[in-house]
């Protein structure tokens, strides 16, 4: 049977050359880096190089990154270790209701230790008006919190605009640009922000590894303490196979920017195009442009996304009904309630994320095997409107 993997905002496949770029570490180098002897030595050196590698992929300067266990915790840190920081200075913080989990339950955690947190609204489309960003800014805020695209609908925000706003008032600005890391560029100085999550196995790297830029000159408490480790902001023996696993995957993500965005955007445009023509009341969720060359997220009247999600997995076809976070319950996504579409219609929502590997015969295989899926649901379903 056929295995085809579309889900490539919830993980992506590690690429081989990651895969042997991390072995050498697991084995002959398994030194500690901060050792001084040879062994120490060649894990430090791995060490150096790796960061090198992800600043250059960002623009950015070796002493600007610090690596995390993920995504995750990139975004704890930049937001706790900010306003840690600065909690005498200003308690107000800025973020949009589209924001990944990680972002929204730090702020609600924040908030539960006294700080002030204002959640933005986007358009219909997902997108932020900057305005909006510029007009909650007050003397009391002390960071800007954006994603630079969205993980579920693929909607990319205008970062530069928010921080060129946010900066004239003084106020830093972080993005979590986990999704948008190889698909679009992606440059800290073009984007002007001060603070920039990042995480590997979104980009064909492995899992538990990611990295938090910091701009030279900005401060921020740290989450863990211990041994010193990155320069005191994330203390903790540094995961080398896992770092170098990054280092890899930003070196490709980079090199095959180009190449892989046209690449996902042709088999995108193809997906949506013969969807939207061959299913009835089918309509795309997000942005017609601003959006991610990987991302199809569409919704079906009278089908629920589970029902669609399970038959398409017994073809072998491995998509998601929402953000995989949300998946295993059955609570309407967050961001698609903000959207305004009806809760029917989120619950008939499919989210389609292509990957560097797939083909567009691989595409056909896929729409082909969702229009009979729809076809039969629709035949067995009774809110279906008989004509
Ligand atoms: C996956 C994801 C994260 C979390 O990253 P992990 O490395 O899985 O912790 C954060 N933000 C966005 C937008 C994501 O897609």
């Amino acid at each position: 049977m056929a295995k085809i993997y579309m889900d490539n905002s919830a993980t992506t496949k590690p690429d081989p050359e990651v895969v042997s770029a991390m072995l050498p570490y697991f084995n002959e180098y398994f030194g500690n880096a901060s050792s001084l002897h040879s062994f120490g030595q060649e894990a430090a050196g791995a060490l150096n190089r790796s960061r090198q590698q992800v600043a250059d992929l960002l623009g950015a300067q070796p002493d600007e990154i610090i690596f995390t266990s993920g995504g995750t915790e990139s975004d704890n840190l930049a937001l706790k270790g900010i306003a840690y920081l600065k909690k005498n200075a200003g308690k107000h913080i800025i973020t949009s209701v589209v924001e990944h989990p990680a972002i929204l339950n730090t702020c609600k955690n924040l908030q539960d230790n006294g700080f002030k947190v204002t959640y933005l609204p986007v358009d219909d489309q997902g997108l932020i008006d900057p305005n909006d960003v510029e007009d909650a800014i007050i003397d009391d805020t002390i960071l800007i919190s954006i994603m630079h695209a969205n993980n579920e609908i693929g909607t990319i925000q205008p970062i530069e605009d928010i921080s060129r706003l946010a900066h004239e008032k003084g106020v830093l600005v972080h993005t979590d640009a986990v999704q948008s890391i190889g698909k679009i560029p992606v440059n800290v100085d073009d984007l002007g922000v001060d603070m920039l999550s990042l995480s590997a196995h979104k980009i064909h790297g492995p899992k538990g590894v990611g990295a938090l830029y910091v701009r030279k000159g900005t401060r921020l408490e740290s989450l863990i303490h211990g041994g010193g480790h990155e320069r005191g902001k994330r203390s903790g023996t540094e995961n080398i196979p896992g770092i170098v696993g990054l280092a890899k995957a930003a070196e490709l993500a980079g090199q095959r920017l180009e190449k892989d965005a046209g690449h996902l955007a042709n088999l995108r445009d193809a997906a949506i195009t013969k969807i939207l023509g061959s299913i009835s009341e089918s309509y795309l969720n997000g942005h017609p442009t601003q959006r991610l060359p990987n991302n199809v997220h569409l919704r079906f009247s009278y089908v629920e996304g589970e029902s669609l999600l399970m038959m398409l997995n017994m073809k072998g076809v491995a998509v998601s009904t929402g953000s995989a976070c949300s998946s295993k319950s059955l609570e309407p996504s967050h961001v698609l309630a903000t959207l305004g579409i009806p809760p029917e219609q989120i619950h008939g929502s499919l989210r389609i994320t292509l990957g560097r590997e797939n083909t567009m015969d691989e595409v056909d295989y896929v729409v082909e095997n969702l229009v009979e899926i729809v076809t039969k649901l629709r035949a067995m379903s009774p809110i279906t409107p008989k004509n």
